[in-house]
């Protein structure tokens, strides 16, 4: 049974990356914190206490991860499709994602968030970025396994050859830097008014019909409080449910497995 094992850039392992020497050795990466260097992610990856500098904050939202029953079978299976058929819109519809970079790495999407001047950070304020980074990336359906400010990104023309074939990871769009007081006020309202920024990103506005999580005939969702959202049938459920609902039945399931061990 495949056990789902992560690395430390939420990629999924691939076997055939053990065949070709040092595994990874021709998979490069771009650090998104420091100095920004590129290679393999074993010989820029990092740990939080090594940061000194905060450059981008990253979202990482894998096809493979989502379910084809929500965001459609095509959109599933190929980066492109997800990005033109939901990730544009939800990103269009938030003042701060809608500065996003978006790449194609192969499989997913990587959205990035370039800040106009570096954060310069140590130790302790570090720890506190990194949480802030982990909060930023519930924006979207994206891997929760994703590291917080030691997250990597691919560079633009580099090859992913994690999957067969081989893919060259292109930009899908340019975005804008964005300032620091804009990535704390968006995490600022994940923490604190969750249920309207995901009701805007994911439904355009405060109310949806019919209701996306039981999809009743003359059902309607609504904004209901800061941390949730309410449907007659439904009743009042977590606002995250809004996230969750994206993940593939699979993939939630070994969440679970993985959290209980
Ligand atoms: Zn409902």
């Amino acid at each position: 049974m495949d056990n789902g094992a992560l690395d430390k850039d939420g990629d999924k392992q691939s076997g055939s990356g053990y065949t070709r020497g040092k595994k990874g050795s021709d998979d490069i990466r771009e650090a998104t914190f420091n100095t920004g260097e590129r290679g393999p992610a074993y010989a820029i990856a990092t740990g939080v206490d090594q940061i000194s500098c905060i450059n981008c904050f990253v979202i990482d939202l894998d096809c493979g991860i989502l379910d084809p029953n929500v965001v459609g079978e095509t959109a599933s299976q190929s980066a492109d499709d997800l990005y033109g058929k939901h990730v544009r819109g939800w990103l269009e519809r938030d003042p701060v994602l809608a500065k996003a970079e978006v790449r194609n790495t192969g499989h997913g999407l990587h959205v990035l968030l370039w800040l106009d001047e570096p954060i310069i950070c140590s130790g302790e304020d570090a720890r506190r970025w990194d949480k802030i980074a982990r909060g930023v990336r519930n924006a979207l359906p994206g891997d929760p396994k994703l590291n917080g400010i030691i997250a990597m990104t691919r560079p633009v023309g580099a090859t992913n050859n994690k999957y067969e074939p081989a893919k060259t990871v292109t930009q899908l769009r340019a975005g804008e830097p964005i300032s620091r007081e804009e990535i704390l006020d968006l995490g600022h309202r994940l923490v604190n008014t969750p249920a309207h920024l995901w009701m805007r990103v994911f439904h355009g506005g405060e109310r949806v019909s019919p209701c996306p999580l039981c999809c009743g005939g003359n059902t309607s969702l609504g904004v209901a409080g800061n941390w949730q959202v309410q449907c007659y049938e439904c009743g009042r459920v977590d606002a995250a449910s809004l996230v969750y609902r994206h993940y593939s039945t699979e993939f939630l399931k070994k969440r679970k497995d993985c959290t209980h061990g």
